[in-house]
């Protein structure tokens, strides 16, 4: 299939111009960039004779094909992102993890599987686009997320419970929702807190023990230059036990060590920033040029 496609350097009045004349055109775009989605496919057409009537060029101007390729050429596409998968076998990640291998079947058998409904995947996905800057890595450490009714907690001795919020598994690369998550703690809403609860375990499974700036893991925090970064950014001493200025920490559990530090202060970025600038500048500092805001 041929293409129209624009000669470069692309003139950039002339897309500025036919984007403009698209946008009044079609007002069902609501200014929004043109995707190479078959959807788009009509608009794209349409973009094209509106470059070229604003003076913008063809690479070969002999050639008046099909234009599927041209926004292509004329837009940046969005850089390419690593999400993870949703699973439905939630309850494996957990009972199968060597985290609680020791815990017996009469516990494990009360996690139960279940499956994200529309809305929690809308909210995922949400989550997942914030976090887009640091999902770049092919191989980054989270694989999938699942979605269980209740957790276990090994103190000793195991017990299945329904307070914790999510979990994530290293050994499975994935992390797990509870029935829990959006229990609203940190924030009054629902929705809120079901992105929140998600956004920290994504922290976790993204900061603990691996760089997303770099592609690369470490066998512990204080190896990770991402965690040594934000240890020195909050405070806290070198080995990450002891945080100096504790009124600093964004919530009660941050105080607990780094990575739950980072992981409630990624929370509060996401969702609440104001609340983490006025808390904590050096923290939210740290985490704007993190996320690339
Ligand atoms: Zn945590």
């Amino acid at each position: 299939m041929s293409s129209r496609r624009p000669k470069r350097p692309l003139n950039k009045d002339a897309v500025k111009s036919a984007n403009a004349a698209i946008w009044r055109r079609f007002p069902e775009l609501k200014g929004r960039k043109l995707t190479m989605d078959p959807k788009d496919q009509v608009y794209r057409k349409q973009w094209m004779d509106e470059y070229l009537a604003a003076g913008g060029e063809l690479e070969n101007p002999d050639d008046n094909g099909s234009d599927t390729k041209v926004v292509q050429a004329c837009e940046k596409s969005p850089p390419k992102i690593f999400k993870p998968k949703l699973i439905e076998n939630g309850a494996d990640i957990i009972t199968k993890s060597a985290l609680y291998k020791d815990c017996s079947k009469d516990i494990k058998g009360k996690i139960n599987s279940k499956k994200f409904n529309e809305s929690e995947q809308k909210l995922i996905a949400e989550v997942l686009d914030k976090y887009a800057a640091l999902l770049k890595c092919k191989d980054h450490p989270l694989k999938a997320i699942g979605r269980t009714d209740r957790a276990i907690t090994k103190n000793g001795t195991c017990v299945d419970e329904s307070k914790t919020m999510g979990e994530w598994f290293a050994d499975k690369g994935a992390l797990i929702l509870t029935d829990s998550a959006n229990n609203t703690i940190d924030f009054k809403d629902e929705s809120t807190q079901f992105k929140g609860t998600l956004a920290h375990e994504i922290s976790h499974a993204l900061m603990n023990k691996y760089d997303p700036r770099t592609c690369k893991s470490y066998s512990s925090i204080t190896e990770n230059p991402l965690m040594k970064e934000f240890m020195n950014a909050a405070g806290w001493s070198k080995k990450g036990t002891i945080l100096k200025d504790k009124s600093s920490a964004p919530t009660n559990y941050a105080k607990t060590s780094p990575e739950e530090d980072l992981a409630e202060s990624s929370m509060l970025f996401l969702y609440n920033s104001d609340a983490l600038k006025k808390k904590s500048p050096a923290r939210y500092k740290f985490l704007k040029k993190l996320f690339g805001d």
